[in-house]
């Protein structure tokens, strides 16, 4: 969208979808239950929406995208890049839940009576390194496609935009404009789409507010406390220090660059429904290349979770504290290690964080403590707010990668204003 700069507020994006959420709280706190069930389905609908364009977006997003690249030596320099960035920011991330904890201690005097219980799904991630990687290569990649499994989609797609740079000059332009016309195509049926994000905050926020009882929130206020000012600590001070020092680049800017997906991260509570928002941004108004966007930001939506590793390392350490378990301090830098693995581990969709804590639960040898099962089920109940905003950090932070990366590759327009 061409900034306009006689385009009144209430026709703006952003304004539309804060006032939505306004009036999602409004409606779904005056009418509770009936609202929510009649107007969920909207939501959900949004929801699918944008599920339905992630694989083919990705797909030419990132195959269109390494092929730009030029060459095998460019594209191990741009992966260097990328999962340095990630392991930096995960393990800030990881060390500044552990900080919230040993400050706040949450877990004493926590009432885990008052907080309702769940039951725990089950849990259905790679338990070891190496199940990870032979996960990451798929038997079948429309198998793989059809699946929505988003790393080995990002595997093949990485490995044949590879592939195409080595091809002679007349097939590989042929495949490279291919898939370059599909991908915009494919921003354009985004572009569309986004234009009901207003409609969809407002049903989503509307259903959650309505389906939410917050009596049950007091009982675990420190608990929230904990998680909350980690969060924020990481999005308003971390981030913007990464922006600054690895990116020279302006926090206010970006910040204001990326209002429509941290809105969309925060009323989904999915990295992964966010992407399509987030691609489009990064691309349009924060000025990134799709070379970089599409190599950074479909990995980051998968692995890179700064906000979920925040919770995993603080939400173990947490249910510790209520058992009375004290940890030593090489136990402590295990949970810190468990929690960015079980951020990666995490899928990109609501809740996620909560099922992978056994990851770092089973390494402190607390996996089969049966209370530990039932605190795990307490925050699962609660969990819906603190989703919202751990997603909205993680988007942030793959936002902030895309971002720095590209300046480091001599992308000069990045972040240079804020872009409507
Ligand atoms: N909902 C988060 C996301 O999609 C994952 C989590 O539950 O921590 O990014």
């Amino acid at each position: 969208m061409e900034y306009d700069p006689t385009l009144p507020w209430y026709r703006r994006l952003h304004w539309q979808v804060l006032s939505a959420m306004i009036l999602g709280l409004g409606v779904g706190w005056a009418f509770g239950l009936p609202a929510a069930n009649a107007i969920g389905w909207i939501g959900e609908l949004f929801m699918k929406l944008l599920r339905m364009i992630i694989v083919p977006l990705v797909l030419t997003s990132i195959v269109s995208g390494v092929a730009s690249v030029g060459g095998g030596r460019a594209i191990g320099r741009l992966f260097g890049k990328t999962m340095g960035y990630y392991v930096l920011s995960s393990m800030l991330a990881a060390l500044t839940g552990l900080l919230m904890v040993n400050l706040i201690r949450p877990g004493q005097n926590a009432d885990m009576g008052a907080a309702a219980q769940q039951e725990v799904p089950e849990l259905s991630t790679p338990d070891s390194a190496v199940d990870l990687i032979l996960d990451i290569v798929p038997n079948n990649f429309f198998a793989a496609a059809s699946a929505g499994d988003m790393l080995a989609i990002i595997f093949f797609c990485i490995v044949f935009g590879a592939a195409i740079t080595g091809l002679p000059e007349k097939p590989r332009v042929v495949v490279t404009d291919i898939f370059n016309a599909f991908f915009q195509a494919m921003m354009a049926l985004t572009s569309g789409i986004i234009k009901f994000l207003p409609i969809g905050v407002f049903a989503l926020i509307t259903k959650m507010v309505g389906e939410t009882g917050f009596d049950r929130f007091a009982a675990l206020a420190k608990y929230f406390a904990t998680i909350g000012s980690g969060l924020t600590i990481h999005l308003f001070i971390t981030m913007p220090l990464l922006l600054i020092v690895l990116g020279r680049i302006k926090p206010l800017v970006h910040f204001a660059n990326l209002r429509e997906p941290l809105l969309t991260a925060f009323s989904t509570s999915s990295s992964g429904a966010t992407l399509p928002v987030t691609i489009k941004t990064l691309r349009e108004k924060v000025g990134v290349s799709n070379k970089v966007s599409s190599f950074v930001l479909p990995m980051g939506a998968t692995v890179n979770m700064d906000g979920t590793a925040i919770f995993e390392c603080a939400g173990a350490l947490f249910i510790a504290q209520v058992l009375g378990v004290d940890l030593t301090i090489g136990q402590q830098a295990i949970v810190v290690l468990t929690a960015l693995l079980a951020s990666i581990g995490a899928a990109a969709v609501p809740s996620a964080g909560v099922v992978v804590i056994f990851i770092v639960l089973n390494a402190i040898g607390l996996g089969d403590n049966p209370e530990a099962i039932t605190i795990v089920g307490a925050m699962l109940a609660i969990d819906r707010p603190l989703d919202m905003y751990r997603t909205a950090v993680n988007v942030f932070s793959d936002s902030c990668g895309a971002a720095i990366i590209a300046r480091s590759e001599g992308e000069e327009g990045v972040d240079t204003e804020v872009r409507h």
